[in-house]
This record gives C-alpha cells, sequence and structure tokens, in this order.
C-alpha cells in the first residue's frame, strides 16, 4: 500500500497537471470506489469547477475547487494517476478520469486502480476521516509530549499497531513503522502505554528520518516499491523486507512476525521490548 511518500509524489505530480485547471468533463462510473454516488452525480458536482488546490494529509489527497466542492482520493493499495492526450485510450485498470483544460490546452488525468481498493469523495466539506487524521510529519510534524500522552491511553496495544492507527500519526503504514522502530531501537512488540518520553523523542525523529529517506529514494527516480522488480535499485529500507539478514546495527538476524495481523520485520538484539 501507498504510504506518506509515495502519495506525495502522487499530490507533486497533480499539483503540475491539475492546479488552475478547469474540469470539463469527469467520469468516475465504479459505486464500489466513488461516494456518495458514482455516475452523474459525480460529474455534475465537478464539470465546470477550477482546481485551486491539491493537499495531502497521511495517504489521503484532496482537490479543493473554487466553489468548495472537495474531491478526495485515497489510492488504497494499487491506485495511481495517468496524465493522457485528449482522445488517448484508456490506459488499463481505468478508474475514474477527469478531462481537464488550462490556458486553452486540453487533457486528460485517469485513475487507475488494479485491485479497485481505493476511493474517490466528493464532498461540500472536509470529510469526517480526514478530519480525524492524526498529525502529518511532513507537514505538521509530531508533537512529542501531545503523542506520549496519546500513547499512553492505548491500554495493552502494541506500539506498532498504534503506529498504523491513522488517527494517531497520519501516513505511516507498515514500511515506515518498521523503519522508524528500527531506527529508535523499539521492538514493535512493546507496550504503547509504557513508552517514557524519551523513547517517543525517538521514535518522532526516527519517523521523519524514515520518510525523509524514503522521499529521496523515490525523488531519484525510483519505481513504487510494490512495483519493483529486479533491475529496479533496491529500497532504501533497512529492516522492511529483510527477514534473516545481518541487522545493520548489531549484526544478529533480522526476524519477521505477525503482529495485529501484519508482518513486521525487527532486530531482535538492539530493539528493546518495552513492557
Ligand atoms: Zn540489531
Amino acid at each position: 500500500m501507498p504510504e506518506l511518500p509515495e502519495v506525495e509524489l502522487a499530490r507533486r505530480q497533480l499539483v503540475r497537471w491539475v492546479r488552475g485547471a478547469r474540469i470539463t468533463g469527469a467520469r468516475s462510473p465504479d459505486a464500489k470506489l466513488t461516494k456518495p454516488k458514482a455516475g452523474a452525480p459525480f460529474t455534475r458536482a465537478l464539470v465546470g469547477r477550477t482546481v485551486t488546490a491539491v493537499d495531502r494529509r497521511g495517504k489521503w489527497l484532496r482537490l479543493m475547487t473554487d466553489d468548495g466542492t472537495r474531491l478526495f482520493l485515497h489510492l488504497g493499495m494499487t491506485g495511481d494517476f495517468e496524465r493522457l492526450e485528449p482522445g488517448a485510450p484508456a490506459p488499463r485498470f481505468e478508474r475514474a478520469r477527469l478531462e481537464l483544460s488550462r490556458r486553452g490546452k486540453a487533457s486528460v488525468v485517469a485513475y487507475v486502480d488494479a485491485r479497485r481498493l481505493g476511493h474517490l469523495v466528493v464532498s461540500r466539506e472536509d470529510t469526517k476521516t480526514w478530519s480525524k487524521l492524526g498529525p502529518d510529519p511532513l507537514i505538521d510534524g509530531v508533537d512529542v509530549d501531545a503523542l506520549h500522552a496519546r500513547l499512553a491511553r492505548r491500554k495493552g496495544k502494541t506500539i506498532k499497531e498504534v503506529l498504523l492507527d491513522q488517527t494517531v500519526i497520519a501516513g505511516v503504514g507498515n514500511i515506515q513503522a518498521a523503519e522508524a522502530l528500527w531506527r529508535a531501537k523499539i521492538d514493535p512488540r512493546s507496550r504503547a502505554d509504557r513508552l517514557t518520553r524519551a523513547h517517543v523523542a525517538a521514535l518522532v525523529r526516527a519517523i521523519d528520518w524514515s520518510i525523509a529517506r524514503t522521499l529521496a529514494d523515490l525523488e531519484a527516480g525510483g519505481a513504487r516499491y510494490s512495483e519493483r522488480s529486479k533491475g529496479d535499485p533496491a529500497p532504501p529500507f533497512v529492516v522492511y523486507g529483510r527477514k534473516g539478514e545481518p541487522c545493520r546495527r548489531c549484526r544478529a538476524a533480522l526476524e519477521r512476525i505477525e503482529l495485529g495481523g501484519r508482518t513486521t520485520t525487527f532486530c531482535p538484539r538492539c530493539q528493546a521490548r518495552i513492557a
């Protein structure tokens, strides 16, 4: 699933493609992906509007338009955007499209999604999901004391599970959580409510570290991690996907376990279990 860095790259692409453009056509016929209604209501809400901003919070994108109508987009597992020339054939797995006009030039932006787990939500105001998202590390920064207080209330939950809760920190997924916990030397099974302020401060720094290096890797032209194949540059991860390899800090073999239904890789020697 795309996490904060990949969605940020998608946002920058959309800024170039749609900001300042008037929407001349809009289609999202797939009722599984489109809320509140696919088809004609989606089209009516958006045609004639001009996109004034492309925002991101965590893994959600928000296209703001001139009359306050918003289009929220979530890429699910496999969502992405493609820019097409008008009249070009629809790409494989196209689920929605915007036809645009900017300074007299027409273009098309298609939303493609092989597994159909993304979301397109048209709304006149911010959705509850958007409003409840926690601080975004890149946009807001994460306040150590606020996070410490928040974790203290998560009795009996592991820190790894809590990090995936988008209302606690927005944009952290399985990759960023595993990488940050390694950097902060915290075992993913540690109890969230037992972390000291120093642990939380280290964790916040580690999340920033992990996001920054992932973003730098993607900016250097790397493909999405789910789409990399042999021959592509190796992902920059220190633990994610590296079960059995030696820890870069202490050389112990990295282990993979399941926590809250998700796998996580960590170093059993130098990541301390806080209980
Ligand atoms: Zn280690």
